[in-house]
């Protein structure tokens, strides 16, 4: 009798009709004789809901009472599903993160799992009740309420199968799979069989939503392999684990982009031993996360610098470089947020040599600028103009052959 941890997401719950095709579900793996415990999200876009209430009342409110309304979401949906599982005739209880004592840092909105006591979860199993957990919440050392982030769910999910040694960890979503990149944007996008823990956790950690980067980290961490499945819909989907060494890796194995982007150029600076650190230090001294960085020596002993951050940190950032850069009255400092990131994955890069080439005469002959560029030994990710995010996701995936068999060059 196996253990399963199957987690769905807020589409998948997104009505009441949903929730008893999901209670079908779920009853299905008890017919087949295994072990179920549920992790779930809110309905449909509920959190968002809750989000603008709370701004709508403050513009920064509080993070203790934020976290207090938002976790209200996935209460909702535990409750509706135990119920609908009960209503089959399919024993369940709802827990709420406090209730399982999912113990997490008290960082709320950002919230990190500690650990996740099993008591309550195994008690109801032995006695044949499947547990149904919120996801995305837990509670911190004092009892407050805590979230994890948004689309923290899988994470939630995640830390379940592993406190509780299970036999697999199924994300069921609203698609069938982890796709070539996101088949919203590419509808020739293939499914993919199979996915190393380390090509998903760049894609995840690069804007690929499909899962939580945290989801993977934790994943991979204990080795316990995770299976991306459609909520209502059959099929193998995708596996996530290990590299397996016995199959020659593709090149590109997908594409991730991120619109969240934003970008801040100081030209003009003297290029001397500290003037990364002098720019960058008001910046990141306020709490501001910098991803891209690209310091470019000019002949005349200048240099020109740019950096990215998120574009809710734009503004901010923008005022801060300036005053970074105020100690060179030549200096100039621009910037823009209307720039993305696209990235390419996969392990095969490590072994192949020119695929940056490839890549950057895709987007040559398509006419796209780059404006920085950043690598992992398994990544290559570009910053673009948004407004040509969309054409050069197309031509990438084309030029790489995802669409067809493999992403082998
Ligand atoms: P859930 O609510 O179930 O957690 P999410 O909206 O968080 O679902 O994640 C699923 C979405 O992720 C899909 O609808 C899809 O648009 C998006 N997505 C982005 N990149 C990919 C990818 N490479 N493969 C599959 N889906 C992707
Ligand atoms: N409901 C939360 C959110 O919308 C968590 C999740 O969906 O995973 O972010
Ligand atoms: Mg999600």
């Amino acid at each position: 009798m196996a253990l399963i941890v199957q987690k769905y997401g807020g589409t998948s719950v997104g009505s009441i009709e949903l929730i008893h095709k999901v209670a079908a579900r779920v009853a299905r793996v008890r017919e087949r004789g295994d072990r179920v415990v549920v992790a779930v999200s809110a309905m449909g876009d509920a959190t968002d809901r809750l989000v603008d209430l709370a701004r709508s009342l403050c513009p920064a409110p509080d993070p203790r009472e934020l976290d207090a309304l938002l976790a209200t979401g996935e209460q909702v949906s535990i409750a509706l599903l135990a119920m609908a599982l009960t209503a089959r005739g399919v024993p369940a209880r709802s827990f709420t993160g406090a209730q399982v004592r999912i113990r997490t840092t008290s960082a709320h909105g950002r919230a990190r799992i500690e650990a996740v006591e099993t008591a309550m979860l195994t008690a109801a199993l032995d006695a044949g009740i499947v547990p149904v957990v919120a996801g995305f919440q837990g509670v911190d050392a004092e009892g407050a309420i805590t979230t994890i982030g948004r689309g923290g769910s899988d994470t939630t999910a995640v830390a379940l199968a592993v406190a509780l040694r299970a036999d697999e960890c199924q994300i069921l979503t609203d698609v069938d799979g982890v796709y070539t990149t996101d088949p919203r944007m590419v509808r020739g996008a293939r499914r993919l069989e199979r996915l190393s823990f380390e090509e998903m956790l760049e894609l995840a950690g690069q804007g690929s939503r499909v899962l939580h980067l945290r989801a993977v980290e934790f994943a991979a961490k204990y080795g316990l392999a995770l299976r991306v499945l459609a909520s209502h819909g059959d099929g193998p989907g995708t596996l996530i684990d290990r590299e397996d060494p016995t199959v020659e890796a593709p090149v590109v194995s997908g594409i991730a982009f991120n619109r969240d982007e934003a970008q801040i150029v100081i030209s003009g600076v003297p290029n001397a031993p500290d003037t990364a650190h002098r720019l960058l230090w008001p910046v990141s001294d306020a709490g501001i996360e910098i991803d891209m960085i690209v310091l470019a020596p000019n002949e005349d002993g200048t240099a020109d610098f740019a950096f990215t951050v998120h574009r809710g940190d734009y503004v901010q950032a923008l005022e801060l470089a300036r005053r970074g850069a105020a100690y060179c009255p030549a200096a100039r400092v621009d910037g823009t947020d209307r720039v993305a990131k696209m990235s390419i994955v996969g392990v095969g890069m490590r072994s192949h040599a020119g695929v940056a080439a490839r890549l950057f005469a895709t987007l040559a002959s398509a006419g796209i600028t780059v404006r920085l560029v950043s690598t992992s030994e398994i990544r290559i990710s570009v910053l673009l103009a948004e407004a040509e995010l969309e054409r050069a996701v197309h031509e990438t995936h084309d030029a790489f052959s995802l669409s067809g068999q493999s992403g082998f060059i």
